[in-house]
């Protein structure tokens, strides 16, 4: 994620409501990728008048009321308690986080509403009050669970999941993931190649998906499991290793963001033709170039000089490891079939910049 500058000339970030020198009220603009001041022309998103959890902004002439992020909500939480609108205001600015990714790569995301066939939508609901809830994506909806914006909530289960690291953030990448996945992987025929280098690099996805999580539940993941995947919940079925590669790879695209803003480590890598076997695309994906290879290589090895910084600090900070992964060949090989997917999707047929803008 970039930063951002006030008219004042202070440094604003994508979270910012309120310039903290001059102390202008400020949002962010998401049809011009700006943070700007709430004026005759933009207005706050009426999650973030009326409930303070949002910070994007629309045109002040629009009949909507809701941002490009605030409008894809199905339900949002009871907002009886406090701690329920802080927990939601901590699940939206995640959200927010998201989708500004998926629109810098291009991918159009239509509400469910209007796209009922592409569309996306989000449930926000708590667990509590409805313990039959799960947390995952169904047919362009996808439901989070509200209790995982507590702190201690989220850390139990994730020692109780054995997961290096659970955060909101990751969740709806990984959930965008099954979303992208059945938008626009699922209804390709069989043979299609997209279709046909998903299984390849990821696996044969066809069978069951409940067996296979209940297997992955009761014996964790297969010994090894790191040289094949990049997390252990990857190892339990393609679908999941998809999600949580897709939602690396969205952390990279944003990491990677923030350090080049930050003047982080340049790339520095060796660029080899023809790039390591991990670095190129099944040969049914006829497209692929060496260059797009090489410039996948780069931008891993651009990230993984990023990470080693990080670990570093953390290590300075007496903290625990801020990247603790490790991308095998075969991890690197599914991230750049991700990487692959995202420039074909974001290119896709009807995906202009108007797609993104407020009509
Ligand atoms: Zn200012
Ligand atoms: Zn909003
Ligand atoms: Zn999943």
């Amino acid at each position: 994620m970039r930063t951002f500058r006030c008219t004042c000339g202070n440094t604003l970030f994508f979270e910012s409501s309120r310039c903290l020198s001059c102390g202008l009220d400020v949002g962010y603009d998401s049809m011009q990728d700006l943070m700007c001041p709430i004026d005759a022309h933009l207005k706050l998103c009426a999650n973030g008048a009326r409930h303070g959890v949002c910070n994007w902004l629309l045109p002040a002439a629009s009949s909507a009321a809701f941002c490009l992020s605030c409008r894809l909500n199905r339900t949002i939480p009871d907002l009886g308690t406090e701690q329920n609108r802080l927990h939601w205001g901590l699940m939206e600015a995640a959200k927010r986080r998201l989708i500004h990714t998926l629109h810098a790569l291009r991918i159009p995301l239509p509400s469910l509403k209007d796209d009922p066939q592409n569309g996306l939508a989000f449930d926000i609901v708590s667990t509590t009050l409805d313990p039959g809830v799960t947390m995952g994506h169904l047919n362009g909806v996808i439901t989070v669970s509200l209790e995982e914006a507590d702190d201690t909530w989220r850390q139990i289960n994730r020692q109780q999941l054995g997961e290096a690291s659970r955060t909101l953030l990751g969740h709806f990448r990984h959930e965008s993931g099954h979303y992208l996945w059945n938008r626009f992987l699922s209804r390709l025929e069989w043979m299609a190649p997209e279709r046909f280098a998903f299984r390849e690099v990821f696996g044969n996805e066809s069978f069951s998906y409940s067996d296979a999580l209940q297997r992955h539940y009761q014996n964790g993941p297969p010994a090894g499991w790191q040289q094949q995947f990049i997390t252990p919940y990857a190892a339990a079925h393609p679908w999941e290793d998809w999600a949580e590669t897709w939602s690396h790879y969205v952390q990279m695209i944003d990491g990677l963001e923030t350090g080049a803003q930050f003047g982080m480590p340049g790339s520095g890598a060796v660029l080899s033709a023809p790039p390591p076997e991990s670095c190129t695309l099944p040969a049914v994906l006829a497209s692929s170039t060496h260059r797009e290879d090489n410039a996948f290589h780069e931008l891993l090895q651009r990230w993984l000089n990023l990470v080693t910084v990080m670990n570093e600090i953390s290590r300075s900070l007496g903290a625990p490891l801020l990247y603790p992964y490790i991308i095998s060949p075969a991890a690197a090989r599914k991230l750049r079939l991700a990487h692959h997917f995202a420039s074909v999707w974001g290119a896709a047929p009807g995906t202009t910049s108007s797609d993104f803008m407020d009509s």
